[in-house]
């Protein structure tokens, strides 16, 4: 195939455009690194990653410690799940510097919560309002 026979404009060789059907000397190199990636598995985190839980996910752990089981309701183990997922995602992002998506992540993290404690009396340190609705604790 010629590069008469590209299927894009100049200079946008690309693996999706190999898997359309052409040659062209740039997606056929495009195609080859794609297939170097593929064998090669799933990057590495990066290793400014930290290993085990950030301060976020710490925070949301200890929170999490303090709900009474029902919290959340039926779906209650989902949200304490998302809560965690959602945190050590904003720990990591700050760590690798993707700042962009800290901003959504909170908002979802917030999210979750407000899910896990509907119903709930608004903080802890009402005492008695917090033992009447969680029970025995
Ligand atoms: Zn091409």
């Amino acid at each position: 195939m010629t590069e008469q026979n590209r299927t894009h404009a100049p200079g946008a060789a690309s693996d999706n455009a190999y898997r359309k059907g052409c040659r062209c000397a740039g997606c056929r190199a495009a195609h080859a690194a794609a297939a170097r990636r593929r064998r090669a598995g799933p990057p590495a985190p990066p290793a400014d990653v930290p290993a085990g839980p950030g301060p976020i996910e710490l925070s949301v752990m200890a929170e999490l410690g303090k709900l009474p089981p029902g919290a959340g309701g039926f779906w209650g183990p989902v949200w304490r799940e998302l809560a965690l997922y959602d945190a050590r995602l904003i720990d990591r992002a700050v760590a690798t510097g993707e700042h962009n998506i800290v901003s959504t992540m909170q908002s979802r993290l917030a999210n979750v919560i407000d899910r896990l404690v509907a119903g709930a009396p608004r903080g802890p340190e009402d005492t008695a309002e917090w033992a009447a609705w969680a029970g025995d604790l």
